[in-house]
């Protein structure tokens, strides 16, 4: 009996790599990766729904260090995409030599994007991953290479796809033939690809030596934030279950911020914060509370260690710390 791993995003063509490898009889489990940029969700709906044992795999440490060093650069934002597609085919192998499985497998469908899956690429990754011979592409298999299973007969070619391109129609059909009726967009949904929430990461890691720690990259999904003149860096929450959360970070060792006098957000420090800057965040929290007419606006800061107490500021106008704003 032959046994496979297989890349399972919940992308319609990773389920449909599965589907035509279990028709010849191959036993396949799924492998996924998860980090603060990118969950498993889909991955697990979608092993659901094919009924296969699913691996969840934390991609964190590897993602973050090609974050810092892409050795081929970013995409449009800060998605290392081939140094990231690699590293997943890497881990995947290692993960199919320590379980015992006979080859990894792909949804990728040749030139389905120019850059990432024309024949070239396909060949660097299967190589630089260490993996030629057992990285298998089931939707093209028929126009590449054949892997070592292909070879020796375990897996027959001939069932295998020769797609190519970016015409979908060939994944219809195969949709119908699986019977599959819940599949999503081929779309992303990986945070390393939205500009808005780049901007802050860039920030962040422009601020720290090395790898940021991961508990300040999860901070980032906080859509208020400003990088101070002086370099404090705050968070500030746009409604109540935000406040509620920044709130709990004094748990965990951080400097936070709330009005008294006026119903207004709360405030988080990412880092340490320079006097002068905890003064302007202190104002610019009491410019966004209810202040109506009011202009000495009491504010509570919660040191992480310490006794909690209190200031007095005007509220900052908004073009002063609109600039400020990631
Ligand atoms: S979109 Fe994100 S998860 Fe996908 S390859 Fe690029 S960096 Fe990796």
């Amino acid at each position: 009996m032959i046994r496979g791993i297989s890349l399972l995003s919940g992308g319609l063509d990773s389920m449909l790599a599965i589907c035509m490898l279990r028709e010849q009889g191959i036993e396949m489990e799924g492998v996924v990766f998860k980090s603060p940029f990118f969950g498993t969700a889909s991955a697990e709906k979608a092993a659901r729904q094919l009924g296969v044992k699913l691996h969840i795999l934390d991609f964190s440490d590897e993602i973050l260090g090609l974050v810092r060093h892409p050795p081929h650069g970013f995409g449009g934002a800060m998605n290392p995409c081939i140094d990231c597609h690699a590293a997943m085919i890497r881990c995947a192998g290692e993960f199919m030599r320590a379980g015992g499985y006979d080859f990894v497998s792909t949804g990728e469908v040749l030139n389905q994007r120019p850059m990432s899956q024309n024949r070239k690429s396909l060949e660097t990754v299967a190589e630089a991953s260490g993996l030629k011979g057992l990285l298998l592409r089931p939707l093209s298999a028929q126009l590449l290479d054949p892997t070592t299973p292909e070879l020796d007969g375990r897996i027959d070619r001939t069932r295998l796809g020769a797609i190519s391109g970016r015409n979908r129609q060939p994944q219809r059909e195969l949709v119908r033939r699986y019977g599959l009726t819940e599949y999503p967009s081929p779309a992303g949904g990986c945070l390393l690809t939205e500009k808005g929430f780049c901007r802050k990461l860039k920030d962040l890691f422009d601020h720290t030596a090395g790898i940021p720690p991961l508990a300040d990259v999860e901070l980032m999904k906080f859509s208020r934030q400003f990088r101070l003149p002086d370099g404090g860096r705050i968070i500030v929450g746009r409604n109540r279950l935000d406040n509620q959360t920044l709130k709990g970070l004094q748990k965990e060792g951080r400097l936070i911020l709330h009005t008294v006098n006026i119903p207004g957000p709360t405030a988080a420090v990412i880092g340490t914060i320079p006097e002068t800057d905890l003064q302007r965040a202190a104002a610019i929290i009491a410019d966004y509370g209810d202040k109506g007419a009011l202009t000495d606006i009491i504010v509570r800061i919660l040191p992480p260690q310490g006794e909690a107490y209190e200031i007095t500021v005007k509220p900052l106008s908004r073009d002063t710390y609109q600039p400020w704003m990631l």
